[in-house]
Order: structure tokens, then sequence, then C-alpha cells
């Protein structure tokens, strides 16, 4: 059996810089769920599909091929075989995700590819719904939080270091939005596992929290 870490929360908590760091602490992979929702929302804004248009979604995802693969210890998404990396991580590519993550069939398609990814490797795995649908038999399952201001301020600090202009009030609002999205949708909303363990990290250093799911691991 393989070993599973399950870590959810909402946006911009720091699920992933945690997430990778666990991974590579304990000499696991480590899968960025939003890696493979975010690919598809690309996928569906460079076909310009309107985000409201369910049925125009449902048809368009099934073209869309995502899997990942591993180049040094990273995660590389492939849409169609193509490297998306770096084409995934903007907020109008966020944004689309939330809308259509919404979909069952984007599910669908995606969380059996995880859940296969879970089978064959001892995996961190962070998202929305890690600890609820998808391994919902996880070793540690944690919920990572942050209050919206904390996790906006950490989001404007990480696109200006890259050379994005943007807006912190704007970014605030969006992860507002988001979060309402992905907490009240019909399906796999985004919730506390009842046996997960709750980590609000507005005053928490990502050593500490690192530390902190380390230590449930043992
Ligand atoms: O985590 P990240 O911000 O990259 O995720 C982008 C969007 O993908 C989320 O807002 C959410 O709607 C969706 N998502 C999801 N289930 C997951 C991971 C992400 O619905 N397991």
């Amino acid at each position: 059996m393989s070993y599973q870490i399950a870590i959810d929360g909402p946006a911009g908590a720091g699920k992933s810089t945690v997430a990778r760091r666990v991974a590579k602490e304990k000499g696991f992979i480590y899968v960025d769920t939003g890696a493979m929702y975010r690919a598809m929302a690309y996928y569906l804004l460079t076909r310009k599909i309107d985000p409201a248009d369910g049925e125009a979604i449902e048809k368009s995802c099934i073209d869309a091929d995502i899997t990942i693969q591993y180049e040094n210890g990273e995660q590389v998404v492939l849409l169609n075989g193509e490297n998306v990396n770096g084409m995934i991580r903007s907020e109008e590519v966020g944004n689309m995700a939330s809308i259509s993550s919404k979909n069952p069939r984007v599910r669908e398609r995606l969380t059996h590819l995880q859940k296969e990814l879970a089978k064959s490797n001892d995996v961190v795995m962070d998202g929305r719904d890690i600890g609820t649908c998808v391994l919902p038999d996880a070793d540690v399952k944690v919920y990572l939080t942050a209050s919206a201001g904390v996790r906006a301020k950490r989001r404007f600090h990480e696109l200006t270091a890259k050379g994005e202009r943007c807006d912190i009030k704007k970014i605030e609002e969006d992860i507002i939005t988001r979060d309402k999205q992905d907490m009240n949708r019909e399906i796999a909303p985004l919730r506390q596992a009842e046996d997960a363990v709750l980590l609000d990290a507005s005053d928490m250093s990502i050593d500490e929290v690192v530390s902190a799911i380390l230590e449930l691991c043992r």
C-alpha cells in the first residue's frame, strides 16, 4: 500500500509550498491537483469556451488529454502532449479553473488520474477534495487555511516577484469569490474532512507548518 498525505484548503493558504517541502523530506512525489484543473481551464480558455456554458465545457473537456510527468522531481503538466507549466499560473486561468472545476465531467476525468497516481506512488497531494473524495483513506489529512487578507498578501508578493502588475484589493476579492465557488459547489466542495487536522497558517511560518505535518506522519 502506498503512503498518502492529503492537504486541502482554500486558494493561497500555502498548500503547494508546504506540500512540495513535505514531499521532499519524505521522498514522495508531490501531486498538485490544482495544476491539473488549471491545465483544463487553460485549454477551455484557448478554445474560447464561455465559462457560463456548462454544456460547452462538458463537450470540450473530452478533447483535453491531461497527464503529468516528473522532471528533476518537479511536476510537469502535459496538455495534449505539451508542457503547459508556464501557462497556467495567471489569475485568469485560476478564476476559470474555479468555474470549470464545478463540471462533473471535468472532475471525473481528473479525479480518476489522481487516484491512479496515488495507487502506485507514495504521495503528498494537495487540492480541495483530496481528503474528502480523492483519497478518503489517506494516512494523514490536513486542512490548511489562513485569513483572506494574509492569503491575498502572499499571492500579491508571488505575482509581483514574477514581474506581474496586480492590485491587492482585486486579488483579495478574487480569493473570496473563489472560496465561495469552491465551498458551495454541488460536487466535491471544499470542506475539512472529519478526520483532517486543521492548521491555520495565518500566524505560522512555512517551516512551522511543514514540521507540524511531518510530526503527524510519525
Ligand atoms: O489550487 P489552485 O488555486 O491551483 O486551484 C485552482 C482551482 O482548481 C481551484 O480554485 C478549484 O476550483 C480547482 N480545484 C478543485 N479541486 C482540486 C484542486 C483544485 O476543484 N482538487
